[in-house]
C-alpha cells in the first residue's frame, strides 16, 4: 500500500494537524489529486506542500480524511496495521486479569480511526465505522484473532455511520460461531449476562467498570458511616450493573428504574446470576457456580420513564443514600445541547431532592456534545434549585481501556460527577 493520492489543505488549515488532531474536515481541503477511492490511503499536505499526515480518505463524510500516522517515514501497510492491533491488545493485557469484558481497540485512541473492538469472554464484537478501516477488514480480523486467540467475531457496526461513510451494511457473524443469546462475562468478583446481538453499544457498558467498582466502595463507606445498610437508587439501570454492585456490597434496598422491560429482565437475570436474592434464569454457559448470596438485599424493579418516576418517588416521600443517574445520550450534536441541558437539569434536580444529607449522587453524561464544564454547571444549577449543598468529591470518566488522546478531546464522551450532599 503506498499513497496514491494527495489531499492539499487550504492555507492555515494545517494548524490542527500540526497539533496532531486526527481529523481533516471537508471545508479544510483545497484540492485532491490522484482520484482516491473510498477509504484509500492519502498523503495530507499543507498549502506549502509540506507533509502532514497519512490518512484514510472518506469522500462521503464531513470528516473527509482520518489520520493514521503523522510520521512521513511510516509505511501504512499490512505490518503497520498488525502492529497497531498488537499494541492495542497488549495495552489491555493487565486489565484482563480483572475482567473478560474489555475494549481492545478504541478507534483514534489506538491509531485505528473507525475501529471498535470489544472482547466479551470468547467473543470479539467489532464496529467498522470508517471507510479506511473497512477496506482492511479481513486483515484486521486475522490480526485480532491471532492477538487474542479468539475465533469468534460478531459485528455490531452502526448502519447509519457506515452509510455516512459510503459503506454497505455489515453486522452478524464475521468469524467462527454465532454468539449464544447471552454471553456471561466476569468483572472483578461479579458476573453479567450480555446480549451481544441486541444489547446497547456492543452489548454492555464496559466503560463504566471503574465507576461500578466505586459504587461498591461508596456503599461500604456509607454503611460504615450510617451504621446501617444504605438505600440505593439506580436510574437508567439498563442491565443492572451499578445496582448489582451495590447489592453485593451490602445495600439494604436497590431500586432500579428503566423504561425498557427487556433491559430490566436481563438486570434481574444478572442479580440472580450473582446469587443476590432472586431466582436464577434457566441458562447455560454461566461458567463456574455463582458466588454465594452475601446480602439480603430488597430489590425493586420499576419499568417507567425516569423523569416521571423520580417525581413520583418524591411524592411518595422516598429517600435514598446513594443515587446513580446514567441516562442515555441526550445530545448527539450541538443543536441538541440546550434540550439536553434541560433534561440533565431535570433529573439531577429530582435526584438531589431524593438524596439524604451525607448521601452520594453519581451523575453521568455520555453526550460528547455536552462538555465537562457545561455538565458541571448544569448539575450545580440543579443543586442550587434543589437547595442541596454538595461537595464535588470526584470527576469520573471511562475506564483505562477507553483512553483519550490528549490531541483528540472529541474521544472523551463519558463524564461523571460524584457529589456528596452536606
Ligand atoms: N447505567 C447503565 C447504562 C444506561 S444506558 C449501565 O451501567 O449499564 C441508558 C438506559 O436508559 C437504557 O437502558 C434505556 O432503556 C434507558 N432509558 C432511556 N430513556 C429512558 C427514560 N426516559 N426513562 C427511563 N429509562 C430510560
Amino acid at each position: 500500500m503506498c499513497a496514491m493520492a494527495t489531499v492539499r489543505l487550504k492555507p492555515g488549515k494545517e494548524r490542527s494537524l500540526a497539533r496532531r488532531h486526527p481529523w481533516v474536515y471537508a471545508n479544510a481541503i483545497d484540492s485532491v489529486s490522484g482520484a482516491p477511492g473510498n477509504g484509500a490511503l492519502v498523503a495530507v499536505r499543507g498549502a506549502d506542500r509540506r507533509f502532514l499526515a497519512w490518512a484514510a480518505y472518506s469522500p462521503g463524510s464531513m470528516i473527509r480524511a482520518r489520520c493514521w500516522s503523522f510520521e512521513e517515514s511510516d509505511r501504512i501497510d499490512a505490518d503497520w496495521l498488525l502492529s497497531r492491533i498488537d499494541t492495542a491488545v497488549a495495552r489491555r493485557r493487565e486489565l484482563q486479569q480483572a475482567t473478560n469484558a474489555v475494549r481492545l481497540v478504541f478507534s483514534e485512541a489506538d491509531a485505528l480511526p473507525g475501529l471498535i473492538v470489544d472482547r466479551y469472554a470468547d467473543y470479539l464484537v467489532t464496529q467498522f465505522q470508517a471507510a479506511g478501516i473497512d477496506g482492511h477488514r479481513e486483515l484486521l480480523l486475522d490480526a485480532l484473532c491471532r492477538c487474542t486467540a479468539c475465533v469468534n467475531v460478531f459485528d455490531r457496526s452502526d448502519a447509519a455511520m457506515r452509510a455516512r461513510e459510503g459503506l454497505t451494511e455489515l453486522g452478524g457473524v464475521l468469524r467462527g460461531a454465532a454468539p449464544p443469546k447471552h454471553v456471561c462475562v466476569r468483572e472483578h468478583e461479579l458476573r453479567y449476562w450480555v446480549d451481544l446481538r441486541h444489547g446497547h453499544k456492543t452489548g454492555f457498558y464496559i466503560d463504566q467498570r471503574d465507576n461500578r467498582r466505586l459504587v461498591g466502595e461508596l456503599v461500604r463507606r456509607l454503611a460504615a458511616r450510617l451504621g446501617r445498610a444504605p438505600r440505593v437508587l439506580n436510574c437508567f439501570c439498563y442491565t443492572g450493573g451499578f445496582g448489582i454492585v451495590a447489592a453485593h456490597a451490602g445495600a439494604e434496598t436497590v431500586t432500579s428504574v428503566d423504561s425498557s422491560a427487556d433491559a430490566l429482565e436481563l438486570a434481574r437475570g444478572n442479580a440472580a446470576l450473582n446469587g443476590l436474592g432472586v431466582h436464577a434464569l434457566a441458562q447455560d454457559g454461566a461458567g463456574e457456580a455463582p458466588p454465594r448470596a452475601s446480602t439480603k438485599v430488597r430489590w425493586e424493579w420499576i419499568c417507567a420513564d425516569a423523569f416521571e418516576q423520580l417525581r413520583l418517588l418524591r411524592a411518595e416521600g422516598r429517600r435514598f443514600d446513594l443515587i446513580v443517574l446514567d441516562p442515555p445520550k441526550f445530545a448527539t450534536n450541538q443543536h441538541q445541547v440546550p434540550h439536553a441541558a434541560r433534561a440533565y437539569k431535570d433529573i439531577n434536580l429530582s435526584a438531589l431532592r431524593l438524596l439524604e444529607r451525607g448521601g452520594a449522587l453519581l451523575s453521568f453524561s455520555c453526550s460528547g456534545a455536552v462538555g465537562a464544564e457545561l455538565f458541571q454547571k448544569i448539575v450545580a444549577g440543579a443543586a442550587i434549585d434543589a437547595g442541596a449543598d454538595c461537595y464535588l468529591r470526584a470527576r469520573l470518566a471511562a475506564g483505562a481501556d477507553h483512553p483519550t488522546l490528549l490531541t483528540h478531546p472529541e474521544g472523551e464522551y463519558l463524564k461523571g460527577l460524584l457529589l456528596e450532599r452536606l
